[in-house]
């Protein structure tokens, strides 16, 4: 087990520096800081694993009082909305699953961003140029604008999820996170470096600029990051409701600060308008919906439904696998048919998966084990197919091998990583699975004046240049395809592995691989969560962390896969996501795990631990 202490520890923390939002750095006083972190942590009572150690003890606090899982995930999410503020918070959105273990049932809330109800189908076209906006490193033009802000998801999902099956409200939900952004909390290296990768996007804004870049620079390491306009905000959500939200004067500066984001003199940036009203926040609706369910070997895999992909192509995969003895198998031959059946999957996304309010999406089908059958046929054990590969027939199939398909044209994914994954169980068996985002690494690069949190660009997950049968093309008020995962397995009918990452269109290949890793090539979930990813979304090259490329990379590349080393293009990080996971074991045993090294580590605790004993 892997245990870190970091320096700045509650008593040393008296001493650091303290760092609010751009004002003079004045000494902090001592007061408990959570930093250690635990990759593994077993034991009873309720669990959580997050990929920061503030938001796991303010889960663990909650559970500690009482409160159950659904009460303790959005607490812990709103601590990460002021710890990871560059992944998640109030300005997006997410999806939350939660298995109920009175019912025996799962439930989803779709907490998605939505289309502003004027939002043109060209909004990423460049009126000046005629070609999209540009999307690169040095050039992030749409990503970096008020026109890739969706309606955001993330308040009214907290909301919904406490009514429907919390115990709290709001306000004591909110306790810990406003506790944490009032007194702040250690600035550590992956902090400290999110902020320096996007130094030109936050230089863009003025409120961006004062908040994360105090002086000019990024919060050194080691200092105390406070950040009390988010506590204030926070609060106003604790004491009126989401209805301060997506109503009243916030609504109007958010809407305000959409249509007119506050441009720093010097950016080259073009800072494409949006637009969004307050109208569209007045309207906007977390959904409550059914999960998808795949069958896997002994395993009941239930996950969520369109607007993401996740639970389609997460199920899809695994019933194509279900065909293969991927347990007899040597590692690197399962890791291939895991490759293809990933692309095959893929291909179906694309085809087929978008807003199901706005288009036809054949969830059933895709998670038809049948189709899955045939879609096996596709998947030469001794070779890699030419990719991309192309979609199924979702209209005639009965299992049998169809005669092969021609190769498409390559295809490019443009989603990046970020987001975070939090996973949480309670004394009576419930469980949360919750992943929540504001797509890229620091959203749109917008902080809304005065309040503390980061717009997303989510909108950036729609196609950019419209087609009219491509099924995640823009329209108003739709809901961009996204790829998270949450995922929540069952067997005989009792939680048996709950788990989900970030990280664009690897989030569906992380929490695939991961399952394989454990169900199939018989890791413990520790392990399955640190083994080396590699990610084939039906393109020309498999994406794979260097480890992956080291241990597997002469086998399948003899099998003709091309592994290319990951790295999002926003970030220096060679990994790809950055998972968390709960394991059930008998009589109550719980097995939290986080990320050893991923994202700087991630954080694991337990009520009690396995002596019976509180963690602390
Ligand atoms: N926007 C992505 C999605 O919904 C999540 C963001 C990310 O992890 O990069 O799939």
């Amino acid at each position: 087990m892997r245990h870190v202490r970091r320096q700045f520890a509650a008593v040393t923390a008296a001493v650091a520096l303290s760092v609010t939002g751009g004002a003079v750095a004045t000494p902090a006083f001592a007061d408990p800081r959570q930093t250690e972190k635990d990759a593994t942590a077993t034991g009873y009572g309720g669990a959580v694993s997050t990929v920061d150690p503030e938001a796991s003890a303010a889960a663990i606090e909650v559970l500690r009082k009482g409160g159950n899982a659904a009460d303790a995930a959005v607490a812990a999410a709103a601590t990460l909305g002021v710890t990871e503020p560059y992944s998640a918070g109030i300005g997006g959105g997410g999806y939350f699953v939660f298995y109920d273990a009175k019912t025996g049932e799962v439930g989803t809330i779709d907490g998605r961003e939505t289309a502003p109800a004027k939002m043109p189908t060209d909004a990423f076209i460049n009126p000046d140029t005629g070609q999209p906006y540009l999307f690169t490193t040095k050039d992030p033009e749409l990503p970096t604008s008020g026109v890739s802000v969706g309606v955001p998801g993330t308040p009214a999902t907290w909301e919904r999820a406490l009514q429907r099956w919390g115990t709290l409200d709001m306000g004591e939900a909110l306790k810990p996170a406003i506790k944490v952004a009032n007194r702040g909390f250690v600035v550590d290296e992956t902090f400290r470096q999110q902020t320096l990768d996007n130094k030109l996007r936050f230089d863009t804004f003025t409120s961006t600029q004062d908040l994360f870049l105090p002086g000019g620079d990024a919060p050194a390491v080691g200092s105390i990051f406070k950040n009390p306009e988010l506590a204030e905000t926070y609060r106003l959500l604790a004491q009126q409701g989401t209805g301060a939200f997506y109503g009243g004067p916030l609504a109007e500066e958010i809407a305000a600060t959409v249509q007119a984001p506050p441009v720093s003199g010097d950016t080259a940036l073009p800072v494409p308008v949006g637009f969004m009203t307050t109208a569209d926040l007045a309207a906007y609706k977390a959904l409550d919906q059914d999960p998808t369910h795949a069958k896997y070997r002994d395993y009941d895999v239930y996950g969520m439904a369109p607007s993401s992909s996740g639970g389609t192509t997460v199920g899809e995969s695994l019933h194509i696998l279900e065909n293969f003895d991927l347990a007899g198998m040597a590692p690197a031959d399962a890791l291939h048919h895991y490759l293809e059946a990933s692309a095959l999957a893929f291909a179906d996304r694309g085809a087929n998966v978008g807003d199901p309010a706005f288009v036809d999406v054949p969830t059933e089908t895709l998670l038809d084990p049948v189709f899955g059958k045939e879609r096996a046929c596709e998947i030469d054990p001794e070779a890699a197919a030419s990719k991309p590969v192309a979609p199924g027939d979702i209209e005639t199939y009965d299992g049998a091998c169809p005669a092969s398909a021609a190769p498409l044209a390559d295809e490019t994914d443009t989603e990046n990583i970020s987001t975070t994954n939090l996973t949480v169980a309670d004394r009576w068996g419930n469980v949360v699975e919750y992943t929540l985002t504001i797509e890229q690494t620091g959203g749109s690069g917008i902080v809304v004046p005065g309040r503390g949190f980061l717009l997303n660009n989510e909108l950036t997950d729609f196609t950019t240049v419209y087609n009219p049968t491509d099924p995640n093309r823009i329209q108003p008020g739709k809901r961009p395809r996204s790829s998270m995962s949450p995922t929540i397995i069952l067997k005989d009918e009792k939680p048996f592995l709950a788990l989900g990452s970030p990280g664009g269109s690897t989030i569906i290949t992380t929490v695939l691989q991961t399952i394989l890793n454990r169900v199939d090539l018989g890791m413990n979930i520790s392990d399955a969560l640190a083994a080396p990813r590699a990610a084939q979304r039906n393109t020309a090259n498999v994406t794979a962390e260097p480890a992956f490329i080291e241990a597997y990379g002469p086998e399948l590349t003899a099998l003709g896969h091309t592994l290319v080393p990951a790295g999002d293009a926003f970030t220096s990080a060679a990994e790809i996501g950055a998972a968390t996971a709960i394991e059930f074991g008998d009589d109550g045993l719980l097995t939290a795990a986080a990320e050893p090294t991923r994202r700087g580590g991630g954080s694991a605790m337990v009520v009690s631990d396995a002596n019976g004993h509180k963690q602390k």
